[in-house]
């Protein structure tokens, strides 16, 4: 018996700059990390949401954190 295993090929290392910093869809600042609310985290519970603020224009936006 045999298992066979099918591993995804990770996909290539972005040359670009931007790994692990997003930017505002608004402003294109910087956007900062914050905790979520303790209702976001109950609704979300489970999910790799993950909060963040733009300080420039105080947006505040979920993103999808998928590793
Ligand atoms: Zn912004």
């Amino acid at each position: 018996m045999t298992a066979e295993f099918k591993i995804k090929p990770q996909e290539p290392a972005n040359t670009s700059t931007n790994s692990g910093e997003l930017t505002c869809r608004n402003c294109k600042g910087r956007l900062s990390r914050i905790k979520r609310s303790s209702f976001a985290k109950f609704l979300l519970f489970g999910l790799p949401f993950k909060k963040y603020i733009c300080y420039k224009c105080s947006r505040k936006t979920y993103r999808w954190v998928s590793n």
